[in-house]
């Protein structure tokens, strides 16, 4: 697949959309406010731009869209009062970044609805707040040296800019990534290698591209999944769901050879690897690292924010929530794969494999990275 030009979230507003099923990411974000707030609260000690310019890398579509930016200007604005500066407060320069196959239209058709609430919310000395969306891949330059005083991405950076060469087992037989469609426990010790050194490769390349774009002092906010120190390779979806892919093999349904070549472009790094790129590229200083635990349903967010949805999630079993929010996600790539008729039958599956699960581990959760880094 073609990261560049096909990945993307499920467009849209309905059932199945991103927009409907991303109670984990909403979550995430509520998480790291305190990051985000700690970061704006350092930048404006020591500047005060005309415009600020801020980019959130990865933006998707639906409400965590704009729920980042938004919530930067909430605490510029904040920020400002408190400083006596209202009448000052920056200008904005927004940009949403994504891939060019994102639902752009989806979060272009809310700005207005956007633009008017801000203005309502904070007055007509507020902003302005110009926005524009960045279509291209954050692993590469997309703006002109020294223009961004902030960026932010939650959940994004854990996506690869490609399937780690090789994994096919075309050139090297050993490579192959037999029945798994990521790093396994039970993968060959040259597909964790390539895993590792593919994010190794993106991430540098992201940092080195940023550190371009930033002004000295800028400020990045950075979250992603991850592991833990003791933590296997294997990420429970993409373990569940290769399960579930082998038990469609097991009845004929689907091909075996087409398991076998199947890999995802995705890497959980330790919070110990940030660090170490973090360091090696040597742009940036690292402010703070850090790591917390969130429902793999994300269904605590909906609890403590929109109580119709609550009660309407709750028909569902935990597992199902978790199919329906992976769908969301990871659906697009599957069906380029796999074709589109399998899947209702394999999430179903997968839904199933995750209630078993959490019956046997109600502890388990996911892991979630947050780096806070300042432009040297
Ligand atoms: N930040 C949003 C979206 C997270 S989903 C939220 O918190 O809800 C991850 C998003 O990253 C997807 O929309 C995906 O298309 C995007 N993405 C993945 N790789 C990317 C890349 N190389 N460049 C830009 N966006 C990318």
């Amino acid at each position: 697949m073609d990261m560049l030009q096909e990945f993307h979230m499920n467009k849209g507003q309905g059932e199945d959309s991103y927009a409907k099923n991303c109670n984990v990411q909403n979550n995430i974000l509520s998480v790291t406010k305190s990051f985000v707030e700690e970061a704006i609260q350092g930048y404006f000690d020591n500047d005060f731009p005309e415009t600020m310019a801020i980019a959130d890398l990865g933006c998707s579509s639906g409400p965590t869209a704009l729920a980042a930016v938004s919530e930067i200007m909430d605490m510029v604005n904040a920020r400002c009062l408190r400083m006596d500066r209202n009448s000052a407060s920056p200008k904005f320069m927004v940009f949403l970044n994504d891939l060019p196959g994102n639902d752009f239209n989806g979060v272009f058709a809310s700005l207005s609805s956007f633009q008017k609430k801000l203005k309502e919310e904070k007055g007509n000395d507020f902003g302005p707040c110009f926005i524009a969306g960045l279509p291209g891949t954050f692993y590469g330059r997309l703006l002109p040296t020294n223009t961004l005083h902030f960026v932010h991405s939650s959940c994004s950076l854990h996506w690869l800019s490609q399937v780690p060469p090789g994994l096919d087992g075309k050139d090297n037989p050993m490579m192959q990534n037999k029945g798994k469609m990521y790093a396994s426990v039970t993968s060959p010790s040259e597909v964790v290698d390539a895993y590792k050194l593919q994010f190794r490769k993106d991430f540098l390349l992201f940092l080195k591209s940023r550190a371009e774009e930033m002004i000295s002092g800028g400020r990045m906010v950075l979250t992603l999944m991850g592991r833990r120190l003791n933590d296997p390779i294997s990420y429970y979806p993409w373990e569940f769901l290769s399960q579930c892919l082998m038990n469609l093999v097991s009845e004929g349904i689907i091909e075996e050879e087409k398991v076998n070549s199947f890999n995802v472009p995705f890497y959980a790094p330790y919070v110990e690897e940030l660090k170490q790129l973090v360091e090696e590229e040597s742009s940036f200083f690292g402010y703070r690292f850090g790591s917390f635990e969130v429902e793999w349903d994300g269904h605590e967010h909906v609890k403590h924010n929109n109580n119709e949805l609550f009660h309407s999630c709750e028909v569902l079993t935990q597992g199902e929530r978790i199919a329906k929010m992976h769908r969301a996600v990871i659906g697009s790539m599957l069906e380029h794969f796999f074709g589109g008729e399998i899947m209702d039958e394999l999430f179903h599956r997968y839904s199933r494999v995750w209630d078993d699960h959490l019956t046997h581990k109600p502890d388990s959760k996911c892991l979630s990275l947050v780096v806070s880094l300042i432009r040297n």
